[in-house]
């Protein structure tokens, strides 16, 4: 499946996908994952990255239940 990229109109059946770090006001930081263009490097779209995230939650119940 392909579409065209909404700033250079390119079509592109594949994203680039980077990692970010999103701070919150208080200065909480979480990885986010950055989508971008292949053709012109623009980003198409962020979210958070799921599996960091995962891996957050899962360190946090790790450590309640060894108390
Ligand atoms: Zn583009």
């Amino acid at each position: 499946m392909t579409g065209n990229c909404p700033h250079c109109n390119g079509s592109i059946g594949q994203l680039n996908v980077g990692i970010a770090n999103a701070v919150e006001v208080n200065g909480t930081t979480w990885k986010a994952a950055v989508f971008t263009c292949p053709l012109c490097r623009k980003i198409l779209g962020v979210g958070f990255d799921q599996t960091a995230h995962s891996h957050f939650i899962i360190n946090e119940m790790t450590k309640l239940l060894s108390k």
